[in-house]
């Protein structure tokens, strides 16, 4: 595995992350999200639908769980998990169609669902801290053997 931290200052360096990630996709990859609620969750997902040439608005799927966006290079599964009571919840959603189908997964709140996620995920772990102002967040990205 390899990680790379990255910095950002503004909302729209944390979008130009997830869109140069987004760039880089490739089919099959899962992206694991977390970070506390306002972290930039959302935001990289807006930047990397971007990468993936998707033009419709993005937006948390709060109450839906899962948001399909197929006007890409790839097709997107968005997942926000946040409101998830169970994990059974994913297996009606039939989740595995998605995480190991030929699209690309990003996961809002992905550690509520930790003992589904497959082994091979990116995982993005998004933090504040307030010592270096309001605007600051660093992104943890760790890579399994072999990508980036
Ligand atoms: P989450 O999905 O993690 O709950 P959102 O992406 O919806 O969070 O919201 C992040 C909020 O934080 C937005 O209002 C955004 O403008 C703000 N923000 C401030 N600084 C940053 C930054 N460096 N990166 C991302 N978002 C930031
Ligand atoms: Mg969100």
């Amino acid at each position: 595995m390899s990680v790379r931290i990255y910095e950002t200052f503004h909302p729209e360096e944390t979008f130009n992350l997830g869109r140069s990630l987004g760039e880089r996709a490739q089919a099959g990859t899962v992206y694991c999200l977390d970070g506390d609620l306002g972290a930039g969750k959302t935001v990289f997902t807006q930047g990397f639908a971007a990468g993936l040439d998707i033009e419709e608005p993005v937006n948390s799927p709060t109450f839906t769980i899962l948001q399909v966006y197929d006007e890409g290079r790839l097709p997107l599964y968005h997942f926000d998990v946040y409101r998830i009571g169970d994990v059974e919840e994913m297996d009606e959603i039939g989740y595995e169609e998605y995480f190991y189908g030929s699209g690309v997964c990003l996961i809002e709140w992905a550690s509520l669902i930790a003992e589904i996620l497959p082994t091979e995920a990116v995982h993005i772990r998004i933090e504040r801290d307030p010592e270096k102002g309001y605007d600051y967040r660093r992104l943890s990205v760790s890579f399994p053997e072999g990508r980036r």
